[in-house]
């Protein structure tokens, strides 16, 4: 296919002469140069071991250096794309990285926070060895002390808490999740329900529309073989993924593809799109729904893939009993069921022109399989019902027949791998009620941000509690409630985190655990990046350089710096003290495969594991290699190339009953495929074994107002504001590209880049209020205000304001010092019971390390930490906390100043009591939970399901 671009005569000529690569040829796959993922510059695997590069900064001397090039995988987002470590030979230091190419989703490419975690690493103000609190917690005194007596102490009180029954008592929460199934894997030998995640101040509205459908919670997108891309959010710059889809979309582009983004602010994906439709915070199923619309009455469906792959038998029989059970009467009753969802209807919930909107819901249908589709945190994440932002985006692959199809959107399981462990723990027989309270029975992930109201309230107490690169005192809402449940010693008996650097909850710890950074790690990675399947190994790049030299170390803390150890170690090391003698069952499950009871090591987890991972065994047997020691040499491996239309895939009908009525085949009782049009497929691993347009779960579990795919008017929905009195929607979930929460701290290039978070206003509402770029302004919430600076700009639809959620770290005069190119210096002060007040009373500023550039910082704003202000709202059906805020603006006052807080906590528990009315608690069918088919993260046994066990 050609590429859209024409080259220019001097690119020609320049190509010709090869004073650049040939960027506009074609392989035989006709690919260009530019999209095939080579990385010319990259040296080649055998010279790994010995690599000589001279300093550009000496010349016209010719200083060289000798290095050793050891592959590992970023941690400063998800999307895990490979990294080259090059180590220094004459000091064994890291020196810097650039990507991996031989990674399938990065292939060689990074954005700015890959090659920054030189930055982390060398980072002056990091933690470098077992820390214990003195003091009261939170007083910032702390000792050093012995990894020894850290888990012994750790160990003695979790097998206590085992032995006495009080399993829901250990809870492990996480924050940027990591080691594909590692944890889970743990926590089931432990036999505890102790799972917590982030997700659900992330990603899981997005998660439960798509889940809805079609059990797979999120989308792969193929955008570079699409004809049309649709984004609800900023994927090229700091998407979900970001590199790794951002490289693709780019292809698609150079393909021809035509983009589309549904964006309130002009992100710079936005600004690179065809379309632009910057949406009300809200509307957008409004506006899906009526390109759904145009689909439809203008028959652009793909009538195949809706007859056979979508349950409207179901939908007919169930709404609409008298009618001719027909795909015509389907598409009728699906026009008359969508027929108030028109275009002019989109505009004036949205402000997207109607014109637009039938303008992209046409080229959607022309793309047909062709169309590849995002939803990203964003809208999925910010609103009341954002969960329906996903299904109705979903909404659109079906209707045009392109999921799983080359060019369209795959569910995420079919490009995520699985590995194979080598012990196989039986669901644990506990249900925690803190995490997926019964109120919430179709919460998609754990309720982890309502955890200091729930502890409030008594719903239960933790013994010891883990928390695991994850910093919910800054990142989550309602920050101030963390720090009173942090500091309550009766809610919270132990609070170790771990993790590399201080952090705002490190500060309420008990212990501070200091963890490797991604190059000084292990981890196994697999991500839904594109239609392939793929791993990469995370490993501890100056361990590998070590053994490659003969000097091989037992554990990685030793290759280390300082006694930083790594996570899967650490784990590994206290489940062996949790049960000593075997006698709770634990043990077992980490001694080695290969050496039959003795402790497992982190080469034989891993080893085990690539032995059992597809094709990976031969294709490190045509290198010579064991599977292990090619991981360790190329640091990632393509599972699977390809990957389409998985749910087609025969199902060996022998020994198999079929249901006459529903056509899914029966192995053992147990549902394992479908018959469509006489064709034995697996289907999707939902109730029809097909896409649920028509989802009985939901009128199952009291929410029949939402058996289809329906518009849900969210909490800041424009009915809600009050424009007179100065209310705006407030968007606060939009990330910048080179940060990200927590994770992109310390690391000073990054810092360098962005450092404050102003206030986006359109020009015409700063206008009407006076407000001039600069000005401070106090942003009210529901519980309480943050000042900041306005920033007036076009770049933000009117009636809505937004502010990036990456800035505003702060520490405390009694803090330990850390990341100091990033936070203030505050003052907390609690006048009254509840009352929280933070002041900046340092900003950023040149300090003296043994780094010279911390002599060199020229900024000094550290902008303004806003998530602190926000009460809690968890959406009664996803669980997801919805982000967007209804704030009243006012000129700062006298007293104001910039990055000044106020919080009443009194009045975030009644916002969550007032969100919690909303709920329509468990039980549903038979006395179940939650439904069963619905996955669960770290499933436990299903006779848990049933309330009262
Ligand atoms: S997108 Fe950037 S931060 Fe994320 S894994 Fe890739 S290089 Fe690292």
């Amino acid at each position: 296919m050609k590429s859209s671009h024409k080259p220019t005569v001097i690119e020609k000529a320049a190509e010709a002469l090869h004073l650049i690569p040939d960027l506009h040829g074609e392989d035989e796959n006709g690919r260009h140069e530019a999209v095939r993922g080579e990385h010319r510059s990259c040296p080649p695997p055998e010279s790994w071991d010995h690599w000589v590069e001279y300093d550009s900064r000496s010349w016209p001397g010719r200083k060289s250096s000798e290095y050793m090039l050891v592959p590992t995988s970023c941690f400063n987002c998800e999307a895990g794309c490979g990294l080259l470590a090059y180590i220094d030979k004459k000091d064994l230091r890291i020196k810097k990285f650039t990507g991996n190419p031989y990674h399938p989703a990065s292939r060689g490419r990074n954005c700015a926070k890959g090659p920054a975690t030189i930055n982390q690493i060398d980072d002056t103000d990091r933690i470098l060895y077992p820390m214990k609190r003195v003091g009261p917690r939170g007083s910032g005194k702390w000792e050093r002390v012995s990894w020894e007596s850290a888990l012994d102490d750790i160990a003695s009180r979790m097998r206590k808490a085992i032995r006495e029954g009080r399993n829901n008592e250990i809870s492990y929460h996480v924050g940027r999740p990591g080691h594909e199934g590692f944890m889970d894997w743990v926590l089931k030998a432990w036999g505890v329900d102790g799972h917590n995640s982030h997700t659900n101040i992330c990603s899981s509205g997005a998660r439960f529309g798509y889940a809805v459908w079609q059990w797979y919670d999120r989308p792969s997108p193929d955008h570079s073989n699409a004809k049309f891309i649709l984004l609800v959010s900023a994927h090229l710059e700091a998407g979900h993924y970001f590199n790794p889809h951002a490289q693709r979309i780019v292809e698609g582009r150079m393909k021809g593809a035509r983009l589309a983004v549904l964006d309130p602010r002009l992100s710079n994906t936005a600004s690179m799109s065809d379309y632009w439709m910057p949406s009300y915070p809200g509307s957008e199923p409004a506006v899906l729904l009526a390109m759904a619309k145009v689909i439809i009455d203008e028959g652009l469906y793909n009538r195949d893939y809706l007859e056979n792959w979508v349950n409207w038998e179901q939908y007919l029989e169930a709404e609409y009993p008298d009618r001719a059970r027909t795909f015509e009467s389907f598409i009728e009753a699906l026009r008359e069921e969508y027929q108030d969802y028109t275009p002019e209807f989109a505009e004036q919930e949205s402000g997207v022109p109607a014109g637009t909107v039938r303008e992209v819901a046409r080229q959607i249908g022309e793309a047909g399989e062709r169309f590849s589709t995002h939803v990203w945190r964003s809208a999925s994440s910010g609103n009341l019902g954002g969960w329906a932002v996903s299904r109705t985006l979903h909404f659109l692959n079906v209707l045009t027949g392109s999921v799983g199809t080359p060019g369209g959107t795959a569910p995420s399981a079919w490009n995520k791998f699985k590995p194979s462990f080598h012990t196989h723990p039986e669901p644990q027989k506990f249900w925690n009620p803190l995490h997926l309270p019964d109120e919430y029975p179709l919460a998609h992930y754990e309720m982890s941000f309502l955890l200091p109201h729930m502890l409030r309230e008594g719903k239960g107490k933790l013994d010891v509690y883990f928390t695991r690169v994850f910093n919910p005192v800054w990142t989550y809402p309602d920050g101030f409630s963390w720090i009173e449940a942090l500091e309550d010693e009766s809610k919270i008996g132990l609070h170790i985190a771990l993790t590399p650097t201080w952090s705002e909850t490190a500060y309420f710890a008990d212990y501070v655990l200091p963890m490797g950074h991604s190059a000084e790690r292990h981890d196994l990675v697999s991500y839904e990046t594109h239609a392939g399947k793929w791993i990469a190994f995370r490993q501890p790049v100056l361990r590998v350089a070590l053994e490659r030299l003969g000097t091989p170390v037992e554990f990685t803390w030793q290759a280390n710096v300082g006694e930083v150890w790594e996570e899967d170690e650490f784990w590994l090391e206290l489940s062996w003290r949790i049960d000593p003698d075997g006698s709770l069952g634990v043990r077992k499950h980490f001694e080695s495969p290969y050496r039959p009871g003795k402790k497992i090591t982190i080469d034989e987890y891993y080893r085990y594991i690539f032995e059992h991972t597809p094709n990976l065994p031969e294709a490190a047997a045509a290198e010579g290699l064991t599977p292990l020691q090619y991981m360790k040499k190329f640091g990632a491996f393509e599972v699977e190339q390809d990957v389409y239309n998985v749910h087609e895939t025969p199902v060996d009908v022998d020994g198999a009953d079929l249901d006459g009525s529903s056509r899914k085949i029966y192995k053992e009782g147990k549902p394992v495929g479908v018959q469509v049009a006489g064709r034995n497929c697996v289907g999707f691993p939902t109730p029809s074994r097909k896409q649920e347009f028509y989802s009985q779960t939901m009128i199952d579990w009291k929410w029949p107002e939402y058996k289809v795919p329906s518009y849900i008017k969210s909490h800041v929905h424009p009915e809600k504001i009050d424009r007179s009195n100065n209310e705006f929607a407030l968007v606060p979930t939009f990330r910048l590209p080179v940060l990200i929460h927590s994770r992109s701290g310390n690391a000073k290039w990054l810092a360098e880049i962005a450092h404050r978070n102003p206030l986006w206003i359109n020009a015409d509402d700063a206008a009407s209020m006076g407000i001039e770029n600069g000005d401070l302004v106090r942003v009210n919430t529901d519980i309480g205000f943050h000042v900041n600076r306005a920033w007036v700009t076009e770049s933000i639809r009117p009636g809505v304001v937004a502010c990036s959620h990456h800035i505003g770290r702060w520490r405390r005069r009694q803090d330990a010092e850390g990341n100091r190119w990033a936070t203030n210096v505050v003052s907390i002060s609690r006048p009254e019971k509840g009352k929280w007040k933070m002041r900046v009373e340092e900003s950023i500023a040149p300090y003296e390390s043994s780094d010279p550039d911390s002599q060199r910082i020229f900024w000094s704003d550290g902008g303004v930490h806003q998530n602190i202000t926000f009460p809690v709202h968890p959406d009664p059906v996803s669980g997801m906390h919805c982000w967007h805020q209804k704030v009243r603006l006012e000129k700062a006052r006298p007293e104001d100043r910039y990055g000044d807080v106020f919080v009443d906590t009194e009045r975030s528990y009644e916002v969550y009591r007032e969100w919690l009315a909303m709920t329509r608690p468990a039980p549903g069918p038979d006395g179940l939970r939650r439904p069963m088919w619905l996955n669960r993260p770290l499933r436990p046994a299903d006779e848990t399901y049933y309330i009262g066990t």
